[in-house]
């Protein structure tokens, strides 16, 4: 069976990227589908994450280059922001919030980035650090604070995301196959059925598989590399979430019964996705936990990998796991994702982008909007 339906954006891809993205166009009052692959959303990286609403707490001071950690911070606040008051059910605020453990060495910098950044930090009181006694420890080359990161609950945040997204018309394509794009058309398969999507722009959020996915919407190849992450999961193993900002440090989310643990930058470039665990790896980041929370039940850990993706024209590429838009042809971009927390804002820079490229008919263009635009477009 075949069926012709008309939209102004089509969406590729159902994670945080692309949900984002449609919750804004929709928003824009564009009439907008998803397409996505699986037979369910979140069905990528966005399942397969730690739950850490980042606060702008570790990026600040993680990130080498002081402008980019305090971009790549502001960014996540907006996010952090937009999540807690819009979805404030899937938010998983625990009481004291979590603890941020920096090394004494780089107190100064450390303050004055979180500072700059506007991130919120209180040392941590005699009560939280009994509070803390015999399940984290903190080594006296350590300055250990009460920060606003949280760990949310993804899975419900996608549900609530996509019932509002239904309430606006966003039809959402699961199981689907893409079978090319010409001339405005999107032809996909699913469920036994075809369907060409009329359309005007196209935004590609398909995570890891960018490079297919751009392949099948026939947009320029999009050079990405693929870095493979792991991760834990064992019972509680502290009252409060507690993480460290220096490399090779156990950084812990709680949700529930349940601490996800993760271990900075542990990120290894792969040649493939994959959810393969590197046991030598997950051996390192399970050290880790020991070392940071002596009274955890590493009996019962269960450890996974996944893959993040990045930009990288050439070969000598610096890495930057930051999210980006390209804009690869006059009615395409890409969004390379980032952060989870960063989703909101790029949804923010991908509406500002299709909305210059489209329009809205329904309202009249201020005097700018009739000049050709010279140069680089505004830079946020
Ligand atoms: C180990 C790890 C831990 C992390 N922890 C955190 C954290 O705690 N907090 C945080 O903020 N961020 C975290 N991140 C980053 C975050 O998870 C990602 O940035 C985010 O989930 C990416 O979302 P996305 O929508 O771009 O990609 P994805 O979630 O991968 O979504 C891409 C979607 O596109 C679909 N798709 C792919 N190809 C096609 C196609 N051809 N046709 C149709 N559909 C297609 C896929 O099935 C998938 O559903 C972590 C990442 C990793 C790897």
């Amino acid at each position: 069976m075949h069926s012709t339906l008309r939209f102004d954006v089509v969406v590729v891809g159902a994670g945080f990227a692309g949900l984002m993205c449609a919750d804004r166009l929709s928003r824009l009052g564009y009439r907008v589908a998803i397409v996505e692959k699986a037979e369910a959303t979140l069905a990528g990286t966005s399942s397969r994450n730690e739950g850490w609403l980042h606060a702008g707490t570790y990026h600040a001071l993680s990130i080498p280059q002081r402008r980019e950690a305090m971009a790549v911070a502001k960014r996540c606040r907006l996010g952090w922001e937009e999540i807690q008051r819009r979805f404030p059910e899937c938010v998983e605020v625990e009481k004291g919030k979590a603890v941020a453990i920096v090394p004494e060495s780089s107190l100064a910098e450390s303050l004055s980035r979180w500072e700059e950044a506007q991130v919120g930090h209180t040392p941590l009181t005699p009560t939280q650090y009994e509070q803390l006694d015999g399940y984290v420890s903190i080594g006296r080359d350590e300055a250990a604070f009460s920060v606003d990161d949280t760990g949310i609950n993804t899975r419900m945040l996608a549900a609530s995301l996509l019932s509002e997204l239904r309430t606006r018309g966003v039809r959402v394509f699961l199981g689907a196959e893409i079978l090319g794009r010409a001339d405005g058309l999107l032809r996909l398969h699913a469920h036994g059925e075809t369907h060409a999507l009329e359309h005007r722009f196209v935004v590609c959020a398909a995570g890891y598989s960018t490079e297919r996915a751009c392949a099948q919407l026939g947009l320029p190849p999009t050079p990405v590399r693929l870095w493979r992450s792991h991760l834990v999961t064992l019972p509680r193993v502290a009252p409060l979430s507690v993480f460290g900002v220096a490399a090779q440090q156990a950084a812990m989310i709680n949700h529930g019964a349940w601490s996800i643990i993760g271990f900075n930058e542990d990120a290894t470039v792969v040649d493939a996705p994959t959810f393969e665990v590197d046991p030598a790896v997950a051996d390192r980041l399970e050290e880790a936990v020991r070392r940071r929370f002596p009274a955890a039940d590493m009996k019962a850990t269960r450890r996974t990998a996944c893959v993040k993706v990045d930009y990288a024209p050439d070969a000598n590429s610096a890495r930057s796991l930051n999210v980006r838009m390209l804009p690869v042809t006059g009615d395409a971009v890409v969004v390379l994702p980032g952060k989870m927390t960063e989703a909101p804002f790029s949804a923010n820079v991908v509406a500002s982008h299709v909305f210059d490229m489209l329009g809205q008919g329904s309202v009249t263009g201020r005097p700018m909007d009739s000049y050709e635009l010279v140069g680089q477009a505004a830079v946020r």
